[in-house]
């Protein structure tokens, strides 16, 4: 236990990391019943859910919201028991579905009709639709791609404790799946005391990089960790990411101080509501600090640029536990001769290279590099290739 404590980084949200994965005996056991439960489908959303909850990604929650937290963390960022948490983790059925429920003591959840986790419900309440939009959204407009898959969910919502008994398999990235308690193990064989995680859903450009080299410069380690779970459609794809990453990796960066591991969260566009989700579940996955830049977790024109860092402020730092990170956009300035931002170059916008995302992507779709000072070569090469693929 000593050992443990010694080489810990930080303690998990809420103090002990949850691990809700049956095995043995009791596995079997209740195997065995899932059968005659009634069953819910679970969406990949929900599926992603369930798996951070499973492996203690969501500590200290041991399950589905019941009511009094779903409508706290509505309400004032907090669960009931006062821990700070931004978006509510629930589990959905529409009028069918809850007729099929019955007054049962045990629900089956699966996933492509395997049976992967029983819920007690404690529970059922009446989701409200409204409230929810506003409170993690800020909106209640549907072009919301959050807002959006909230009207697609069941009216209804399930509380209540969780067993799994197996993780969602995946067949994609498995060298790269890690859970907290991994991550955690791997951070102490490598001696880490201090380390950056960073969440991306994009490819990662010399801006990113640059961010990233610079929390690396105060940090032991940095865990660069994409989220590879569902994604709106023109996003581009976790596999052409992760080939982005890892070529970087490989050419750019000190290997021993970067762990490259998949967040198998799925995207909710939350912005400043997600930021915070975001920096507590990389707390649960051992980060001491986290990093957020311009609109974090942000689509279209929904959020202010720096209300995703803003938001921070409404907590104290014991709160969150985890240390914050706050970057602008960075550019490569032809003055400086470097990779900067408006906080270091005094210089104006002639002088520094700007491209937007749209035209970015033009290039690419044209076979072009972008310039070497905005993407490392052999990343715009994976994104050129990937372009040209059918479909893209
Ligand atoms: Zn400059």
């Amino acid at each position: 236990m000593l050992c443990a404590l010694m080489t810990e980084t930080i303690p998990p949200h809420g103090g002990d990391l949850v691990d809700l994965v049956l095995t043995g005996a009791e596995a079997e056991a209740l195997s065995g019943e899932a059968a005659q439960h009634p069953k819910v489908a679970l969406g990949s959303r929900e599926a992603a859910d369930l798996e951070m909850l499973a492996t203690g990604a969501l500590s200290p929650l041991t399950g589905f919201m019941v009511e009094k937290d779903y409508r706290q963390v509505l309400e004032e960022m907090r669960l009931a028991s006062g821990l700070a948490w931004s978006i509510p983790i629930t589990l959905s059925v529409d009028d069918q579905g809850l007729k099929r429920l019955g007054r049962s003591d045990a629900v089956t959840l699966t996933i492509d009709d395997r049976a992967v986790a029983i819920v007690q419900p404690e529970q059922v309440y009446r989701r409200d639709r409204e409230a929810e939009a506003e409170a993690v959204f800020l909106t209640t407009d549907r072009a919301h791609p959050g807002v959006a898959a909230l009207e697609r969910g069941g009216d209804w919502l399930i509380g209540g404790r969780v067993q799994v008994l197996a993780l969602p398999e995946h067949d994609t990235f498995e060298e790269h799946r890690r859970t907290p308690k991994q991550t955690r193990a791997a951070f102490a064989e490598r001696g880490w005391r201090r380390v950056v995680g960073f969440q991306t859903r994009n490819p990662v450009h010399r801006a990113h990089e640059y961010i990233q080299k610079c929390a690396l410069e105060i940090a032991d380690g940095l865990l660069l960790h994409p989220l590879v779970g569902e994604t709106k459609e023109d996003d581009v794809p976790a596999d052409v990411r992760m080939r982005c990453y890892q070529i970087l990796l490989e050419g750019y960066y000190p290997l021993d101080r970067v762990l490259l591991s998949v967040f198998p969260a799925a995207m909710r566009y939350a912005g400043p509501k997600e930021a915070i989700f975001h920096a507590l579940v990389r707390k649960n996955y051992g980060c001491t600090h986290f990093i957020v830049g311009r609109d974090h977790a942000g689509v279209g024109d929904f959020y202010g640029s720096f209300d995703a860092q803003r938001i921070f402020e409404r907590f104290e730092p014991d709160d969150l536990g985890i240390t914050p990170l706050f970057f602008d956009h960075a550019f490569w300035c032809h003055r400086c001769e470097g990779m900067a931002t408006a906080k270091i170059c005094p210089h104006g916008d002639e002088d520094r290279l700007i491209l937007s995302g749209t035209k970015v992507r033009e290039m690419l779709r044209n076979g072009e590099r972008p310039p070497p000072e905005f993407s490392r070569p052999e990343v715009a090469d994976v994104l050129i290739k990937a372009m040209a693929e059918p479909g893209a």
